[in-house]
């Protein structure tokens, strides 16, 4: 179990403690997608051609999306958007990369925490973003603290 795992099984207990009845099955998704939603029936289907790896990525990505609600008409590229960027921050939490981002190893990251490069890398960003952000946001020193 890895720490991207717990953070998906958090997920689901979160989801399911809102929501009693979510139905996730292997099935066939949705043309060329791996996972998709029914928010009607609250019904996640999971690709049957996944290995473990994608199906915990996928699963993860349709509770997120589950957690957020359908997104507004018009709007459906940002909102998966959002959905890709929450999954990331997700998958690889805060406490598993280091202080100095520069040092992290994608690859080695990605084979500890058992999902994809490409979702590292993209938590890595966005960790660096929001790290740059708090600074930013940091009062300076002669502002005071008084
Ligand atoms: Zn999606």
């Amino acid at each position: 179990m890895t720490a991207a795992h717990s953070a998906v099984l958090r997920l689901l207990f979160d989801c399911l403690d809102h929501q009693t009845d979510v139905v996730i099955r292997r099935g066939v998704a949705a043309p060329n997608e791996l996972g998709d939603i029914e928010f009607g029936t609250n019904t996640i289907t999971v690709d049957r051609t996944c290995d473990f790896p994608q199906f915990v990525h996928t699963l993860a990505h349709e509770l997120v999306h589950f957690e957020r609600g359908p997104g507004d008409i018009g709007d459906e590229r940002a909102e998966e958007q959002r959905v890709t960027e929450e999954t990331a921050r997700l998958l690889v939490p805060d406490e598993v990369l280091p202080s100095i981002l520069e040092a992290a190893k994608p690859d080695r990251l990605a084979a500890e925490l058992q999902v994809d490069e490409a979702t590292v890398r993209l938590a890595i960003t966005l960790t660096r973003q929001e790290r740059e952000a708090a600074a930013r946001a940091e009062p300076t020193t002669d502002e005071g603290t008084a």
